[in-house]
């Protein structure tokens, strides 16, 4: 339920609740109110953690170990390499890059480099 429909319904007993004159109804009513939206702030806090997570897992499930690199694989398409010490320590795709030498690719995060 959305937040906007679960004030409405507040300010509908709420009213009700000055109405009759019941101040300690009403005053029950908008304390039972500050905790509902304190709950769905929370709630919001909580599906943005979720996404972020299933982003995440969407990710790692993607990436591929061909020693010594990481590879992203999305949909047949080959990304990368990526830098195996940046993933395994802090799970961070680090693409690597082309050193001078001659087959040697290097990640300028952690400094290795991986041949
Ligand atoms: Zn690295």
């Amino acid at each position: 339920m959305a937040g906007k429909e679960i004030l409405q319904k507040f300010k509908k007993i709420a009213d009700q609740a000055r109405q009759i004159d019941d101040r300690n109804l009403y005053g029950d009513v908008l304390s039972l109110q500050s905790d509902v939206m304190e709950l769905l702030e929370e709630r919001n806090e909580l599906e943005a953690q979720n996404s972020s997570l299933k982003q995440a897992a969407d990710v790692a499930a993607k990436v591929k170990y061909e020693a010594p690199f990481y590879w992203l694989i999305d949909a047949g398409r080959r990304d990368g390499p990526f830098c195996q010490h940046c993933w395994d320590k802090d799970g961070m795709l680090i693409r690597l890059q082309r050193s001078s030498i001659q087959g040697v690719w290097s990640c300028r995060t952690c400094k290795n480099s991986y041949r």
